[in-house]
């Protein structure tokens, strides 16, 4: 017998560069078993009720909880981002979200009545019915919360689902997969795949019912392009370069520390990671030596240490963005306050602040950096801040730091963003009961609450007669005839803007389909 040998994927600690683990690629020739597999798992996931739906899913909690320092030890293993980001930042979360579906999907998936003006005699309902089997491919930056998040949504609404974690932290997403079995999911309901952007590519040939997509912009475009071929839907969660407004009545310590925390949690490898801040001019030299002062204070180097606050770069491609990003910033003249510069081994590119005059041509101020870097511009008017934040491809997040909260919601609908936060950064991601997603180039749908979730069935409209004793022909139906001409161009009085007019209508109407009734026979 010959044997062939496996085709692996290595996952690295990105701090040390050590191998954790050689996984074994999931065959492209495996896909159509694959598929097969798991829309035999989904027809009978569709029939189980919703509340045993909602059960397994407290069950999934129920693992996550008995995990969760395993889980965290691996996820900052993995992806190299502090112990603490892992446990708070990505598992309370999903902990949140597993409780938030299983209570509030089984009643935002049940059938949902809609009234009728006209048709007092019809009912409408309705009704949600799974998609099928859905692909969820996910990247590296949330390895554990993003495909959580959507698979949940996933399973609560009645699919099976095709995983495809990054290549970049496969291991993360193996462990969601045991939390799965271990929960007591039907085998193949949920199938963890391992491979890279090839193997993404080929689940979407073998025609997935919809495409969970959460990742960059050109990876987002190229799957649009090929679910088009099939003309299957989307929903992707792609890039940001968002802006936080520090608004002239804000108070700059407070300010200043939501700039820290919103630009370098996750090293700033998160897409609502605040990249721009828009100051007013008056205030920006004091915002920029409050927020240059505390992010000398930040501890950054490898994170299995468990006492840091900034982690290394994931997935070292990145560091080329940077390179590109910073050397032509300074070719540009664009000033450096702190940083652009890298540690002593290369994993973690020194939490960096620019401004100055050059900065806003710059492409570190115009394209998504995914880094620990922010940049400071200014402003002088509100209507120019405004401007500013919008003039930006992307339109996932802005946040808004005053005083004045009634000016903050006016400034917030303004901008043209999936969601404003205001004296908050980034935070709601993590929400499960608020909507997130962008506009422009930031993607196409909404994740979580219950318009995330209706992102996972089909909507069907039932439309009947209320009772047994309503069923009739319509006065719609063939022939056309002279009364019924006459009764529904009668029933224009009632669409008349004086309430008198409306009532001058109705005896014409009853009259005419009097005549009708008695007269003319529907076919
Ligand atoms: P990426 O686009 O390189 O990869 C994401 C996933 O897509 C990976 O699993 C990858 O293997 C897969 N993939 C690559 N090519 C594919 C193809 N042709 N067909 C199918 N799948 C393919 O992104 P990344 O570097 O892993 O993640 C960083 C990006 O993700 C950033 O731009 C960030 O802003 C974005 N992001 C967005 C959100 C959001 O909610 N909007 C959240 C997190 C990250």
């Amino acid at each position: 017998m010959t044997g062939h040998t496996v085709e692996t994927l290595t996952s690295r600690d990105p701090a040390t560069g050590e191998i954790l683990r050689e996984i074994p690629l999931t065959p492209i020739e495996a896909l159509p078993a694959i598929f097969q597999k798991a829309r035999a798992a989904q027809s009978i996931w569709a029939m189980t009720p919703l509340k045993q739906r909602a059960q397994l899913l407290i069950q999934l909690r129920e693992a996550l909880v008995n995990h969760v320092d395993d889980i965290t030890d691996l996820i900052v293993r993995e992806n190299g981002k502090p112990r603490f980001e892992a446990m708070a930042h990505e598992l309370i979360p999903s902990a949140d979200l597993a409780t938030f579906f299983s209570k509030r999907g089984p009643k935002a998936l049940s059938d949902r009545r809609i009234p009728l003006s006209l048709m007092k005699h019809r009912k409408s309902t309705l009704n949600y019915w799974p998609l099928g089997v859905v692909a969820v491919i996910t990247p590296w930056n949330y390895p554990f919360l993003l495909p959580w998040g959507e698979i949940v949504m996933a399973l609560i609404s009645g699919n099976a689902i095709i995983f495809k974690p990054s290549e970049i932290t496969p291991l993360v997403g193996l462990k969601i997969q045991a939390l799965i079995d271990e929960a007591g999911f039907p085998p193949d309901l949920v199938q963890t795949l391992i491979g890279d952007g090839k193997l993404g590519a080929a689940i979407i040939q073998n025609k997935p019912n919809k495409i969970f997509f959460t990742g960059s912009v050109a990876t987002g475009k190229t799957i649009m392009r090929a679910a088009s071929e099939h003309l299957i839907p989307v929903s992707l969660e792609l890039g940001g370069k968002d802006a936080m407004l520090v608004l002239p009545d804000a108070d700059l310590d407070f300010a200043s520390s939501a700039a820290l925390w919103g630009a370098y949690t996750n090293s700033g490898q998160m897409c609502a990671s605040v990249e721009r801040i828009l100051v007013h001019e008056n205030h920006e030299a004091e915002f920029t030596r409050l927020l240059a002062n505390k992010l000398a204070k930040l501890r950054q180097g490898n994170s299995n240490s468990g006492d840091n606050d900034l982690g290394v770069v994931t997935f070292s491609k990145q560091k080329d963005v940077y390179d590109r990003q910073l050397a032509q910033a300074r070719s540009h003249g664009v000033e450096f306050v702190t940083g652009g510069d890298w540690n002593a081994d290369r994993t973690a590119l020194r939490p960096t602040i620019l401004k100055g005059k050059d900065l806003e041509s710059s492409i570190a101020y115009r394209e998504e950096t995914f880094g620990p870097t922010v940049a400071i511009a200014t402003y002088r008017s509100l209507n120019e801040a405004v401007k500013k934040s919008n003039d930006s491809q992307y339109g996932l997040l802005g946040s808004v730091i005053t005083r004045d909260l009634s000016l903050g919601d006016r400034v917030a609908r303004q901008l043209e963003v999936g969601t404003v936060t205001i004296n908050e950064v980034c935070y709601t991601a993590g929400l499960p009961e608020t909507p997130w997603g962008g506009l422009k180039d930031s993607g196409i749908g909404r994740t979580h609450s219950e318009m995330g979730l209706h992102e996972f069935v089909n909507i069907r409209h039932i439309h009947r007669p209320r009772a047994r004793f309503l069923v009739f022909k319509s006065l719609w139906w063939f022939p056309y005839t002279t009364f019924q001409y006459a009764t529904f161009r009668q029933m224009f009085g009632l669409y008349r803007k004086h309430w008198l007019d409306k009532l001058r209508a109705i005896p014409h109407i009853l009259w005419n389909l009097a005549q009708m009734i008695k007269l003319e026979k529907r076919l």
